[in-house]
């Protein structure tokens, strides 16, 4: 047992999300009491160095100042109001400030709570739009092989992971996906952008054959984050976007999880030079601290529901849509990636952490070392069973949490990790691999 408070009724009131509970009689879940920084604090006295950003939310560290600073200001005005006819300022200020510095004209903002509703919100709006704008037959989505875009069924779906997809299959809308453009999947002396380009290729004949009865394109830009971490290359974005366009099919950028800042710049997107028809944004965006994520979308899609009738109007809603609170969280991590030029410092930081993860790349187990942005991943080769839950739990008894996906070790740290901070983190990382 590694904590003093609660008891083994008490786990098991709690059913934890992505587990299966009879293991937590082996590994206990560890009571976390207090963050601060890249650490967690266990009650068992124990420090742990969040390594992965608290499942890829986190920027900022725990407890960051600046964040609950102005929550903190906004609970003493007001928790939470109403999103239909009732307005509030950092709604208003966080919907315009969104709009300036995400690529092109995505000048609307719909808000829900979680990545998994954003991604059914650009689905359902994607063919309502084609419904009001007379194209009837445009009822079908299709979406990347790996890709993963939440766990609701309609955000299943679209999400080819079999671990949470094959059970409920009954349940959901039949699936469209095309090959992968990570280049783990590429042919031997294949490089990333043939892989790309061929995975394209693939795309396009698949849509020149059934372009009428599809909506919309899903994917994740650059970076396939629950399907392992893979990694691809820009150019694809690049085709499918040319793609989309000369199909009339929408292109849903799902950047939940490599939205601000994570792959390098402020948006995946922009490393592709493009402008999808539906952006969304979730875990970063409140800097990991509360529920909240957001749909953006052009001019030419909200028009399209500018009726006089109720009926045709996007009738989507959530009851916390637009908290309050959040947005004020989402304001100040806003002002943190400008005023502290996050992106920049962050180079410098992924320079560093190159550098020490030279052994790592280099150790006889480690396959496919990538590294893009703020994320690092690679595979561990020929690992024994329960690879997964051994690595995890040694990385606690080295202060650390690392939840590896599969036999795919990753790291996504809080962005204001220091050199000391990631020299720990490495040095545990190498002791884990030597040890298994
Ligand atoms: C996490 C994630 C989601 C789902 O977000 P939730 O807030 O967990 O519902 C969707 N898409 C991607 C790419 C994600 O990483």
């Amino acid at each position: 047992m590694n904590d003093k408070n609660i008891s083994l009724h008490s786990y098991q009131a709690v059913w934890h999300p992505c587990t299966q509970m009879k293991h937590h009689e082996v590994f206990p879940p560890v009571c976390i009491t207090r963050g601060e920084g890249v650490w967690l604090y266990g009650a068992d006295g124990k420090r742990y160095l969040d390594t992965i950003s608290s499942w890829w939310v986190n920027l900022f560290g725990h407890c960051n100042p600046r964040i609950n600073a102005a929550i903190i200001d906004q609970l003493g005005k007001l928790e939470h109001v109403m999103l239909a006819g009732l307005v509030h300022e950092p709604v208003a200020r966080l919907s315009e400030r969104l709009s300036a510095i995400t690529p092109g004209d995505l000048s609307h903002c719909f808000y829900a709570s979680d990545g998994a509703s954003a991604n059914e919100i650009a689905l359902k709006m994607s063919f309502h739009y084609w419904q009001q704008s007379g194209f009837s037959n445009k009822t079908q989505f299709i979406s990347l092989q790996n890709g993963y875009h939440g766990e609701t069924l309609g955000a299943l779906s679209v999400t080819d992971v079999p671990l949470f997809r094959q059970i409920y299959a009954p349940l959901l809308r039949p699936a469209h996906p095309v090959p992968t453009p990570d280049w783990r999947f590429a042919e031997a002396g294949t490089t990333p952008e043939i892989h790309a380009l061929q995975a394209a290729a693939a795309l396009e004949s698949y849509l020149a054959e059934h372009h009428v009865s599809i909506a919309a394109l899903i994917l994740e830009p650059l970076i396939q984050g629950a399907g392992g971490m893979g990694m691809y290359h820009p150019v694809y974005l690049q085709r499918a976007r040319e793609i989309c366009d000369t199909y009339q099919i929408h292109l849903i950028a799902d950047e939940i999880a490599v939205g601000f800042g994570r792959t390098g710049t402020l948006f995946a997107c922009e490393q592709a030079a493009i402008t999808p028809d539906f952006m969304c944004l979730a875990k970063g965006l409140s800097g990991g601290y509360l529920p909240l994520s957001v749909v953006m979308t052009n001019d030419t899609i909200y028009r399209a529901f500018y009726r006089d009738e109720t009926s045709q109007a996007f009738l989507h809603s959530h009851s916390h849509s637009g908290n309050i609170l959040a947005c004020r969280a989402a304001l100040a991590a806003l002002d943190i990636l400008e005023q502290d030029h996050v992106i920049e410092t962050n180079r410098k930081k992924a320079d560093f952490l190159n550098q020490c993860l030279q052994p790592v790349r280099e150790h006889p187990d480690v396959r496919d070392f990538r590294n893009c942005g703020m994320i690092w991943a690679f595979e561990v080769a020929d690992p024994r069973p329960g690879f997964t839950h051994r690595f995890a739990q040694k990385g606690l008894e080295r202060q650390l949490l690392i939840r590896p996906l599969g036999n795919t070790v990753y790291i996504m740290p809080p962005y204001i990790i220091n050199e000391e901070e990631m020299e720990l983190m490495t040095q545990g990382i190498l002791r884990i691999l030597n040890e298994l």
